[in-house]
This record gives structure tokens, sequence and C-alpha cells, in this order.
């Protein structure tokens, strides 16, 4: 591994028909969460650090589906996922379907370091994050106003789609390289609006929503799980490149593959081994953003 290597950071804010109202609010979160990665990088941290740190922005972001201000359940209630992968050792930590837990990147940081499993769901999960002196929540902190509203028009409509694709916003992710060429990708997901008690996307499987090899790069996954799952998103992205594809290309035939075989639509951003960004959506938006190599930060929508 070279001895000293220029950090690269991307995010993504998720793939969704972003409305104009929202685009400032997604503007400001990508940059905030890219200032605070750079930031670590520039100082010679971690990327398990700055993804990490960027990550727990969005996750505080409501304007996000994670952490606080994700979507709501059938029930009512938030549920989250969320996964970390270092692609220097392959190892990774996940959980799901958290209840309580106001940061789900950092549980799963402490799965993938101090847990002998590689994911926990719901309160195993919880536990879990009790004995590792993890902040537990009240559930209804997790809710913002704006979600609960959209939710009682949805289930009160029957799921009509004006409602129901009206209040969609974006899974969270990032993926960064540090000067000692780690590699690490990790995302974050209240799931999908009004989904079933208990149901688990794309988001926190290795492989369908979040990848990272050293050998190939880091790919982190937004847009519809139960799509993304069969063609292993991620995993198909990092092999894109593995095969010697630039990281635009292979950003961009990962979406392709997804379209031609599930008809499923999503985006994804990857760092290539490196540290190159790539990044492309099949939604008619995604929020997304990156350290340029002067070191100024580039956000879209
Ligand atoms: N992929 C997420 C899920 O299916 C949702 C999203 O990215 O917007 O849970």
């Amino acid at each position: 591994m070279p001895n000293s290597c220029k950090p690269s950071l991307i995010v993504h804010g998720g793939a969704w028909a972003i409305p104009d109202e929202a685009v400032a609010a997604v503007h400001a979160g990508c940059r905030r969460a890219l200032e605070a990665g750079r930031e670590i990088l520039e100082r010679g941290g971690a990327a398990m650090d700055a993804v990490e740190a960027a990550i727990i922005v969005l996750e505080d972001d409501p304007t996000f589906d994670a952490g606080t201000g994700s979507h709501l359940n059938r029930d009512g209630r938030v549920q989250l996922d969320a996964i970390v992968m270092d692609g220097s050792t392959l190892e990774a930590g996940a959980v799901a379907a958290v209840e309580r837990v106001r940061n789900p990147i950092r549980l799963a940081r402490k799965v993938m370091e101090s847990c002998e499993h590689m994911m926990l769901v719901g309160a195993g999960a919880e536990q879990f994050a009790a004995e590792q002196g993890l902040p537990l929540c009240q559930p209804e902190e997790l809710i913002h106003e704006r979600e609960k509203k959209a939710w009682g028009k949805c289930m009160g409509g029957n799921h009509l789609s004006e409602f129901h694709f009206s209040h969609q916003h974006g899974t969270v992710g990032a993926v960064a390289r540090d000067a000692q060429g780690r590699i690490v990708a990790g995302t974050s997901t209240g799931g999908t609006c009004c989904k079933r008690p208990g149901r688990v996307g794309d988001s926190p499987l290795i492989g369908c929503g979040c990848y990272a090899d050293a050998e190939a790069g880091g790919v982190s996954c937004t847009g519809w799980g139960e799509a993304i799952m069969k063609v292993v998103l991620a995993k198909s992205a990092a092999d894109f490149l593995r095969s010697g594809q630039m990281a635009s290309q292979a950003a961009q035939a990962a979406v392709e593959l997804l379209a031609r075989r599930t008809k499923g639509t999503g985006g994804l951003i990857l760092l290539d081994r490196d540290g190159i960004p790539g990044f492309a959506f099949s939604t008619p938006h995604m929020a997304y953003g990156y350290v340029a190599p002067d070191g100024s930060i580039v956000t879209a929508v």
C-alpha cells in the first residue's frame, strides 16, 4: 500500500425526485457532511472516521431519510438500517430495524470493531448498543413533524401515488480513501416510506447497499432496495472496477445492470482504488457531492 495517498471523499443523500423546495437543504447537508469528513482526512485521519463523521451529519439532518427525520413505517415508527465496510480487511458491521439509536452508523462501526458477528437486528442490536455505551433514545425522538403528516396522508389515501411518492427522500452514504490508501464505505437509511414493520432493504446488506475492497474500490447505493438486492448492486459496481473500468463507467454500468435486469431505479457513488470518484443514477435526481482534487467541495442534485 502506498505510504501517502491523496485523500478522497464522496457522499450521497439519496436518489429520488428531489422537489425544488428541498434542493437548498440537500446541497447544504451534503456540503456539511463533506466538510466534516474532509477535515478528518486533511489532518491525516482514518477513512473510517471520515465516513462515520460524514454520515452522522447526514443522519442528524432531517432533510435525509436516515437517522432523525426518516420515513415512518406502516406502524408510524422509524426503523433504521446501516452498514460500514473496511476495504483493507473486508470486515463489515451492520445493523437493521433499530428504533432507539440516533446514529446507526456508529452502532454499525461498533459491530464491526467489537462484535463477534457481522450484523445485528432489532432489540438485540439495541442491547449491544447499550453494552457498548452508545446512548439509546426514545423512538419518538427520531420522528419529524413533516414525516408524521406525510405518513397520515399516505396511510389515509391508501398509498395513492400522489401521496406515496411525493414525500420520498433519500438514504445517505459515504466513501472515503485516506492518506494510507485505506478505503471505507458506509450507508445509512430509514428505508422506504410506509414499509412493513421488519422490512429490511438493500442498504445494510453487504454487497447490496455497500461494498469496499481495497483491490477494487468502495461503493454506496441508494434506490429501490428490493431491486438493488437482486443484482447485488454495490458488489457488481466493485466488480466493474476490478475488471478495469474507469470510475464513472463502472458506476454507469452498475445502474444500467439494475435497469436491465430488474427495471428498478436507483443510484450509487464510488471511489476506485486510486480514489477517483464516480457516480450514476437512473432516478430524476440524486443528491451527491465530493471533494475535488484541489480540496474544494462540489455538490449536485
Ligand atoms: N435503498 C433504500 C431501501 O430500500 C431506500 C433508498 O435508498 O432510498 O431501504
